[in-house]
C-alpha cells in the first residue's frame, strides 16, 4: 500500500523558487571583475534567471544537452546556472585552471553546446577553441563589450540576448532522477572525470548541508563562499542558500586575502567556506590589515586537511568557529562534518579541540566504512587506532563515471574514495592521507598530513607540503617543500627539530627545501604530483 501523500519531484528549480516567493529581498551582492559592486537580491536573480531560461528555450536545445558556463562566483553565473538546470539542461561548470589540454579533454567529453563565460577566460577560450568544435554559442557573460567581440568575434553578449526576454517563466516538472549539473574531478589523480549529478540528488544533499550539525545555516546568515562554483558548487553554496533565504556575498575573480578580508568586514559575512590555502592567506591579510574579522562566526574549511594551528588561530584571534569538512568531487561534496556532540560538552577545552581536528561524521544520508583494500576489502574496526581505505555509499554519491559504462563501486555497492582514515565509533574520521601521497618507508606507512601539520605550526612557517622522496635503502623517505613566512628566517635544523618528541624518530622528514611558493591545483590544493616530479629524487 501507497502513502496518500502529495508527490512533488525534487527539483532544483523549487530552490530559487522558494527564495524568491519567501526571502524576495534578501541581498545577493557581488563583486564585479573591475572591482565595482553588484547589488540584487533572490526576486532579482529569479526574475533574470527566468529571462536566461526563456533564451535558452529560443535554441530549441533537447532536454539533458550541456551547457557550460567557465565563471567567477557572481551573480550572473548564479542566473545562468538556475536556468541551466531549472529548463532541464545540464548545467557544466568548468575549473578555469585547469590544463588547457584538461579543458579541451572535458569540454569535448561532455559534448558542450553552449558555453558562458566571464570576459576574464576570452584569452583562454581563443586558445583552445579549435579543439572544441562542439560549442555551437559563445555567451560572454556581461554588456557588449567591443574588445571582447574583437577578441572573440563569434561572442554574443548575455545582457543584449536577455533583456528583451520576459521574466516569467514556468519552470518544467522534470523527473526528479533527471541529470542536472556535471562537474569534473579537478585531476588531481589522473584525467579529469565527469560526475553527473541528478535533482534528487542535489536537493537531498542541500537539504543535509543546510543542518546544524553541517553548516548550521538560517536566514540570519550572509554567506560568502570562496570557493569557487566550479569546484562541486562551490560545495553547493547557492543551493543552500536559496533553500535557507541567506545573503550571498559573491567574491568574483578578487579571492585574495586583502580583498576577502574587505568583503567580510564590509558586508558583515557571518560564515564562509574555503580551501586551506585560501584561510592562510586570510590570516596573513586580516593581521595586516587589523582586523579581528568580528561578524564571522564560522568557517567552513575542506577540500584537503585543515592544520589544527589554523583552527587555534581562528578561534584564538578571530573568535571563528572552523567547521572542518571532507567530501569530494564524487560526494556532491558532503561526507562528513565535525560538530561537537552533547556528550562532548563536559569535555575540557583541550580534549574538545582535540575532537574538532578531524574531519567529522556523516550527516544523515550517508553511510561510511574502512575496509583493507590489500586483503579483499575486508571490513576494519571503528576503534579510532585502525587505519584502511575509505568507502562510501549515500543518496548523493556518484554511481557511475559520466560515459562510462562500467559502475563505479565495489562488488558490494561501496564507492572507494581512495583516501586512508581511520574512525571512531561515533563515525568520526581522520584521514591520514590519499592512497597515493602516503609515504612508505622501509614497509611502514607514513602520513604525509602529519608531518605537513607539524610544519604548518611553526610560527615561521606559511605553508608546508611533505612528499615521498626516493631512498636507496628505505624505498621512500619523507621530505618537507615549505614556504617561509614573510617574517620568518628559519633554517632546515630548525624546522627539523621542532619535529623531535612530536613523532617517532624514524618518522621525521631527511630533508627540507625551501621555496618561495608551492604549486597549487585548480581547486587551491598543493600539487604533490608537481612536486614528487621535481623533488622524488632529491635523496639520490
Ligand atoms: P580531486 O579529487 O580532483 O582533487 P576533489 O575536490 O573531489 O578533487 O578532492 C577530493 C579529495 O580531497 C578527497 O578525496 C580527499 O583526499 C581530499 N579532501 C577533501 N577534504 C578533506 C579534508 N577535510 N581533509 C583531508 N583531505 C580532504
Amino acid at each position: 500500500m501507497y502513502g496518500q501523500m502529495m508527490y512533488q519531484p525534487l527539483l532544483v528549480s523549487s530552490l530559487l523558487e522558494h527564495a524568491a516567493n519567501y526571502h524576495a529581498d534578501t541581498p545577493i551582492i557581488s563583486k564585479n571583475t573591475d572591482g565595482s559592486m553588484h547589488h540584487t537580491d533572490w526576486a532579482g536573480i529569479s526574475s533574470r534567471a527566468k529571462q536566461c531560461a526563456n533564451f535558452l528555450k529560443s535554441l530549441h536545445l533537447e532536454q539533458g544537452d550541456r551547457i557550460a558556463t567557465l565563471a567567477w562566483n557572481n551573480h550572473r553565473h548564479i542566473e545562468t546556472w538556475y536556468a541551466i538546470s531549472g529548463s532541464g539542461y545540464v548545467c557544466h561548470t568548468i575549473n578555469p585552471r585547469l590544463f588547457p589540454e584538461q579543458l579541451i579533454y572535458i569540454i569535448q567529453d561532455a559534448q558542450d553546446k553552449v558555453l558562458f563565460f566571464d570576459q576574464t577566460f576570452v584569452p583562454l577560450i581563443n586558445a583552445i577553441k579549435k579543439h572544441i568544435p562542439n560549442i555551437e554559442l559563445f555567451i560572454c557573460l556581461d554588456t557588449y563589450n567591443e574588445s571582447v567581440k574583437e577578441a572573440l568575434p563569434e561572442t554574443v553578449f548575455y545582457e543584449e540576448l536577455i533583456q528583451s526576454q520576459s521574466g516569467h517563466f514556468d519552470w518544467p516538472e522534470l523527473d526528479e532522477l533527471c541529470a542536472s549539473s556535471l562537474c569534473y574531478t579537478s585531476g588531481t589523480t589522473g584525467n579529469p572525470k565527469g560526475v553527473l549529478y541528478s535533482h534528487r540528488s542535489t536537493l537531498l544533499h542541500t537539504f543535509a548541508s543546510c543542518l546544524p550539525d553541517s553548516l548550521n545555516l538560517s536566514s540570519k546568515d550572509i554567506m560568502l563562499p570562496v570557493v569557487p562554483m566550479f569546484h562541486v558548487h562551490a560545495w553547493g553554496s547557492p543551493y543552500v542558500a536559496a533553500m535557507m533565504g541567506c545573503s550571498l556575498i559573491l567574491p568574483g575573480s578578487a579571492l585574495d586575502g586583502d580583498s576577502l578580508v574587505q568583503l567580510i568586514d564590509q558586508y558583515k559575512v557571518t560564515v564562509s567556506l574555503g580551501v586551506p590555502t585560501i584561510w592562510q592567506s586570510l590570516i596573513s591579510s586580516a593581521k595586516k590589515l587589523n582586523s579581528t574579522l568580528p561578524s564571522l562566526n564560522r568557517n567552513v574549511v575542506g577540500g584537503s586537511a585543515c592544520p589544527p594551528s589554523m583552527i587555534e588561530t581562528f578561534k584564538t584571534d578571530f573568535n571563528c568557529d572552523t567547521i572542518h569538512a571532507w567530501g569530494m568531487t564524487e560526494a556532491s561534496p558532503l561526507g562528513t562534518v565535525n560538530h561537537l556532540k552533547g556528550k562532548h560538552l563536559n569535555l575540557s577545552k583541550t580534549e574538545q579541540f582535540n575532537v574538532r581536528l578531524s574531519q567529522g561524521r556523516p550527516p544523515f544520508g550517508i553511510r561510511i566504512r574502512l575496509v583493507d583494500a590489500e586483503n579483499d576489502n575486508k571490513p576494519l574496526s571503528n576503534n579510532g587506532i585502525e587505519t584502511g581505505n575509505l568507502q562510501i555509499q549515500g543518496h548523493w554519491i556518484v554511481n557511475r563515471y559520466y560515459g562510462q559504462e562500467n559502475i563505479a563501486l565495489t562488488e558490494d555497492g561501496w564507492f572507494d574514495t581512495g583516501d586512508i582514515a581511520s574512525m571512531n565509533q561515533d563515525g568520526f574520521l581522520n584521514i591520514s592521507d590519499r592512497a597515493k601521497d602516503l609515504i612508505k618507508s622501509g614497509g611502514e606507512w607514513i602520513s604525509s598530513v602529519e608531518l605537513e601539520n607539524i610544519a604548518m605550526a611553526h610560527p615561521k612557517i606559511d605553508m608546508a607540503a611533505v612528499i615521498a622522496a626516493y631512498h636507496p635503502r628505505w624505498d621512500e623517505r619523507p621530505v618537507v617543500i615549505a614556504v617561509k613566512s614573510t617574517t620568518g628566517q628559519i633554517t632546515e635544523t630548525e624546522l627539523l627539530e621542532f619535529y623531535q618528541d612530536k613523532i617517532a624518530k624514524w618518522q621525521i622528514p631527511d630533508k627540507v627545501i625551501f621555496v618561495d611558493a608551492i604549486p597549487l591545483s585548480g581547486t587551491g590544493k598543493m600539487l604533490k604530483r608537481k612536486l614528487r616530479e621535481d623533488y622524488g629524487n632529491t635523496l639520490i
